[in-house]
Formats: C-alpha cells, structure tokens, sequence
C-alpha cells in the first residue's frame, strides 16, 4: 500500500510513500524498546545537549521546514514559519528544563523517603494534519528529554515534515532507535500503536471520536494517555469592550490555519448592547483578510486540507450566510471565510466545523454569556473581551475551560500549560508541566535504623 501525499492548494501529489502496517509499527517499537535503557541512563543534562543541538538544527533549517508545512498543509508560509520556530523553541524549553524538575524528601519516621520522576519506556505519539510539525514537538520535547523512547505516527495526509525531523535528530546526536516516525493509517498502525503491550503510554491530538477509542483501547494494557481533542470555543464580547480591537482580531482567531485549528473561537458571543456595531465592524476585518496562494508572504488564510473535508465544512453552512469571502478560482481545496448568526443550539455552533465558519451569538448580561459559552461537551480554549478587569476575571473563573485569554486571542505559549477541560481531552501539554505527563513519580524509601 501507498500513500499519496497532495499539496491542498494545488491539488499536486508531492509524495509517494510506502504505507506502514502492523508489521512495520512493531518493528519500530521493537526498536525504541532497545533503545530504552541506554536513553534512560544519558544524564538528563546531556539529553538536554541533545534536545538543544535539535532545537538548533530545527533553526538553521527553519525556511525548509515552513516550506514542507506550507506545500503539504496548504497554511500560508508567514504561518507555517511562526511554527517552526515554535517547534525550535519547544526544544530549547526542554532542553533547560529536564534537570529543574526535582524530586522530593518526605520526612517519615526510621528513614528518608525521597521521590524520582521516572521515564515511561516507549512512547506512542499520534498526531494530527492541521499543524503536524508543532503539535510533534510538544509531544517529542518533554518525552525525550525525560528519557523515553518514540514511535510517532503523523497523520497520513501530512508526513512530511515529521520524517525530515526524525532525520534532524540523528543530525544531532540522538542515537538511533530513539526517535522512529512510521507512517501509516490511523486505524493500522495508531491502532496498533494504541494495543501494543510494549508501548507504555500514548499521547494524542485528534478528533473526540478516535480520542474516545485511543482509552477504550488503552484500557486493556493500562496505558497512560494524554488526550488534546476537539473544541468549540467561545470569543465573548462584552459591550464595554475595546470594540474596534475584538473585532480586528477575532477573524484571525478562527480563520486562521482556515480555521482547522482546535482553539479556533468558532463560537462569537456578543452582548446585545453591542451586536450590531461589533458584527459591522467583524465584517470589515474578515473582508479584508487575505485569503490565496499559501506561497506569498502577505496571504493570510490557504486552502483547506482536502475534499472531502471540504464537503463536511460546506455542509456547516445552511442558512444564508451573513457574509462570505472570496476565493481563488481553480484548483485547490478553498472555502471562503464564513460568518453565520446562530443559536447556541444550531448544528454549526454545537459541532466542531473545523473549517472558516464562525457562529455570532447574541447575549443578554454576563451571566448569559456564562450559561452560553459553557453549554458545550467542549472545554479547550476561548476568550474574554472586557475593560472590565473584575468581570474578566470573574468570567474567566467560571469558564469550564483550559486555555483562556482575557483581550487577547492567544492561546499557546512555549512555557505555559495547554490542554482542555471536558471532552477537549486531558492531561496538558507545553510548559513543566508537560513533563509530568511523560514521567511516572517513584517513591524510595531508605531506613537509618541501625
Ligand atoms: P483524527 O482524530 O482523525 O486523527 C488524528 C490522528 O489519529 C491521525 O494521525 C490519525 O491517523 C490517527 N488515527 C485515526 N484513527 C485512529 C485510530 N483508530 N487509532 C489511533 N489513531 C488513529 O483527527 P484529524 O487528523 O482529522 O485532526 C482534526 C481533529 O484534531 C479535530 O477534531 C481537532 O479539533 C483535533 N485537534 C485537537 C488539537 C488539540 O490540541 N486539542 C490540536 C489539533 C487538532 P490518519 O489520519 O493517518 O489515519
């Protein structure tokens, strides 16, 4: 079996690779599995080392990189090189931050007692198309510089920039066996990866549906998981609002990526004193962004990943549209940036659309905009448009959600936790406290009785 790698803004095969099966995904975690106890045993300083020397070849191979993610996602290359500078600086926090996790001293009576952070073992990580490269390294950062071993499965539809990785890292001094990338069907080998006896834990981005069967599936072996799954975030604009700087920035936070982005605050909650200025003003902004050949510096928004998504996008849309864009004619996935007016109990503002369509949603008075924004089985991110600090904090208090912003969009930064509430998933990515979700704590205890 193959497969078949395509640009989404071209519709061009860029790629022809051999599709893994079981057999492969075994060997590969035969391979992590030897290579285990020697990783295990580099000082985590040197580990550190390493992580750093892949961090710098990340960097000094940045413009190759954003072109990988550029042609194989179809995001725009100002986009694509903002991640992969992420992704450098994600090597860099681990590197730093292996040997400043300590372990602790209890005092107990007849001895010390002291705990370790113990590696894993073998690791699965699967990841998913919209930002293959990010989304790897924030898994890869705190799993290596822990000491575990990786098999990492990239989506199939994007695996190129995760193969060149894996080639950076032997660059850099991380012995073989200890970073293996298969590529493949989720049902093959994520499935397999998921099953595996040897494989002692599975991090995972992706939708709700494959999340829910990653732990009924990792149920049988015990596994760890960590889940990073969907969202439906909510953008709540308070009337006292900065009014003019909530609107310029909410298009970006959910047509950006084409809006293929778990945080996309796809959900715009507007209080009714200021509807209609705040929808004019959001029209104004998402006309102006610039949607085309992902290639060109200035293009804001590319196409979407493929077909068949694109069908799924286009089926979010069943009311006349309150505004929609333009798009390129010709080949390529596109589909314009799309605001609707909904309730909260429309199709489009309950499900993840996963693609640039926005729902605005009136609200009468902050406790409305709570009940709102929390009526959803999703918990990822959101924000908060307010010059009110109390309320904002008040708000922010009581979303059930795990990223937040308070006037501002922004949801992932290198050194501060990621990960949701609800069936966005759990366990958290980024930050120290990433570390703790690919470690495992032992406790010693050492008698002084004579
Ligand atoms: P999927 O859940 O379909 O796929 C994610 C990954 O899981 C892919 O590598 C896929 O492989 C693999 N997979 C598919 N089936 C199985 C299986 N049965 N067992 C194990 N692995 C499997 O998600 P998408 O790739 O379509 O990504 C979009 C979804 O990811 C959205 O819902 C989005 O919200 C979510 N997401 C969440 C993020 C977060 O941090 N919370 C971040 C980014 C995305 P393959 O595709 O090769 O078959």
């Amino acid at each position: 079996m193959t497969v078949t790698v395509i640009n989404p803004a071209t519709e061009e095969t860029i790629a022809t690779l051999e599709s893994a099966g079981v057999d492969e995904t075994d060997a590969a975690v035969a391979r992590a599995k030897a290579a285990f106890p020697a990783w295990r045993a580099v000082s985590p300083a040197d580990r550190g080392r390493l992580l750093r020397r892949l961090a710098t070849l990340v960097e000094e191979h940045h413009e190759e990189l954003s072109r990988i993610e550029c042609d194989n996602v179809g995001k725009p290359i100002s986009g694509a090189r903002g991640e992969v500078g992420m992704v450098a600086d994600v090597f860099h926090f681990y590197a730093g931050a292996v040997d400043k996790r300590h372990g602790e001293t209890i005092p107990v009576a007849g001895g010390i007692d002291m705990t370790f952070r113990e590696p894993l073992g073998v690791v699965g990580l699967i990841v998913p198309w919209n930002f293959p490269l990010n989304i790897s390294s924030w898994k890869l950062g705190p799993a290596l510089a822990t000491g575990n071993t990786i098999v990492l499965k990239p989506a199939e539809l994007t695996p190129l920039s995760a193969m060149r990785l894996a080639e950076l890292a032997l660059e850099a001094g991380i012995p073989e066996g200890v970073l293996n990338v298969v590529v493949g069907k989720g049902s093959i080998v994520g499935q397999r990866l998921v099953e595996h006896p040897d494989v002692a834990k599975i991090g995972f981005t992706g939708s709700t549906e494959v999340g829910r069967s990653v732990m009924e599936g990792a149920a049988a072996t015990i596994k760890r998981v960590t889940l990073e799954l969907g969202g439906k975030s909510a953008n709540v604009v308070f009337a006292d609002a900065d009014l003019e700087k909530a609107a310029a920035a909410a298009p970006y936070a959910v047509f950006d990526n084409a809006g293929q982005d778990c945080c996309a605050r796809s959900r715009i909650l507007v209080e009714r004193a200021a509807y209609d200025r705040f929808t004019e003003l959001l029209i104004q902004a998402t006309r102006s962004l610039k949607v085309g050949d992902p290639k060109r510096d200035e293009t804001e928004m590319g196409p979407l990943i493929s077909q068949s998504h694109r069908e799924t996008v286009a089926s979010f849309v069943e009311t006349t549209p309150l505004f929609q864009g333009d798009t390129p004619e010709g080949k390529g996935y596109w589909f314009p940036c799309t605001l609707v007016e909904a309730t909260n109990d429309d199709k489009v503002a309950r499900e993840e659309v996963f693609g640039p369509v926005a729902a605005l949603i009136p609200f009468d008075d902050e406790a409305d905009a709570i009940r709102i924004a929390n009526d959803t089985p999703y918990g990822l991110s959101g924000s908060i448009w307010t010059t009110d600090g109390a309320r904002a904090l008040r708000v922010a208090r009581a979303l059930d959600t795990g990223v937040l912003s308070i006037n501002s969009n922004s949801s992932v930064r290198v050194s501060t936790p990621f990960g949701g509430f609800k069936q966005s998933g759990f366990g958290r990515e980024l930050g120290m406290h990433a570390l703790d979700g690919y470690t495992e704590v032992k406790n010693v205890y050492y008698s002084t009785e004579g």
